[in-house]
């Protein structure tokens, strides 16, 4: 006999469903696509034990209409989404799920750079617009990536697999910005622990990795921009609102940055209006940080033993 109520708002991989199914009484959403899946959603946190997922922003009023609510497993490592200080008073535990996520993200990182560098998107467009007629001219050309500056915008787990890519991989040096120090890392790739300004000013690529909060919100604007060398490349596989989109936009648009490579954005989906849609300067990936198969399911799984052994009564593997 099932006594738990699970409501899951992500897409699962067709066995976890099922395995889900059997031990618990499940609510799926595969996401939440208008006010009746809203509706229908709060209806079931209503009589929720757990809640697995991701993408859905949670607020007290959602709490206040979920009374059984032990455990929320976030399918993400970033926790931005959720207000912390009110689901500790309420004595349900978050969960999230770093570690796993990781190297995903980081190669989400480096794509992003190499594609910026050598204009990898705009000469996609140039081929398939049949505008490939001559061989390339110096207006096509991009920068190299190797041997040069490595600048990681907080030197966490993603931020170390992004600089450990670029120094052992491309022999680059590497500018680093953090909280708090990290000897080890400074040691294991000979990098620099610089002020935000320096970094900007001492960097050609430049990876954002700090996670969002009331820190770092809004943390990049111009007058970091207006530092960068000639031929900077800006990558944000963070948060889209750790960086003030519009200066992004105005310094790409009026050359004050050369270009940048973004997977996250402060609406997302990104708006058909944002004019990062036309610049050339600006590759733009739809979030696509974590989504390989592997690392998905690995994610899922993370979030899935959260769930059971908080409802067991024992602590959780990754408790926020
Ligand atoms: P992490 O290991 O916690 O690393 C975050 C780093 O940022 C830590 O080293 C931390 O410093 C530093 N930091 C935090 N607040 C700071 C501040 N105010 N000033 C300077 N440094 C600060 O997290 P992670 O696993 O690398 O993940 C980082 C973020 O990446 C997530 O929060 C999420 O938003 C984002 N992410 C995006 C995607 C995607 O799909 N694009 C996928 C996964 C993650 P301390 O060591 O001193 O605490």
């Amino acid at each position: 006999m099932k006594t738990q109520n699970l409501v899951v708002v992500h897409e699962l991989y067709p066995a976890l469903v099922e395995a889900l199914s059997d031990a618990f009484n499940l609510t799926h959403f595969t996401r939440l696509v208008d006010d009746q899946d809203r509706a229908a959603f709060e209806e079931a946190m209503a009589q929720a034990d757990a809640y697995l997922g991701s993408n859905v922003a949670f607020t007290e009023a959602l709490l206040d209409k979920a009374p059984r609510l032990k455990v929320v497993a976030s399918v993400s490592v970033g926790v931005d989404s959720y207000p912390i200080e009110a689901m500790r008073e309420r004595g349900i535990v978050l969960t999230n799920t770093p570690d796993v996520l990781t190297e995903s993200t980081a190669d989400t990182g480096f794509l992003l750079l190499m594609m910026a560098a050598r204009r990898a998107g705009e000469m996609l467009r140039k081929v398939r617009d049949h505008e490939w007629t001559a061989s390339l001219s110096r207006e096509d050309f991009g920068v190299d990536v190797h041997g040069k500056t490595l600048g990681i915008v907080g030197m966490g787990r993603i931020g170390q697999a992004v600089a450990r890519r670029g120094h052992d991989g491309f022999g680059m040096s590497v500018n680093y910005t953090n909280r708090s120090a990290k000897p080890e890392v400074e040691a294991a790739l000979d990098a620099r622990r610089v002020d935000l300004e320096t970094l900007f000013r001492e960097s050609d690529f430049i990876c954002v990795t700090v996670p969002l909060s009331a820190e770092t919100e809004g943390l990049i604007g111009r007058e970091h921009f207006a530092l960068t060398r000639p031929h900077a490349v800006f990558v944000n596989i963070s948060r889209g609102k750790v960086v003030r989109e519009d200066e992004l936009v105005a310094c790409l648009q009026d050359g004050t940055l050369h270009c940048a490579g973004l997977d996250v954005y402060e609406r997302e989906p990104l708006s058909t209006a944002s004019p990062l849609m036309t610049l050339d300067n600006a590759v733009c990936l739809p979030h696509i940080g974590s989504s390989t198969f592997q690392t998905r399911n690995a994610m899922c799984d993370l979030a899935v033993d959260n769930v059971k052994r908080v409802l067991a009564g024992e602590g959780a593997i990754t408790a926020v």
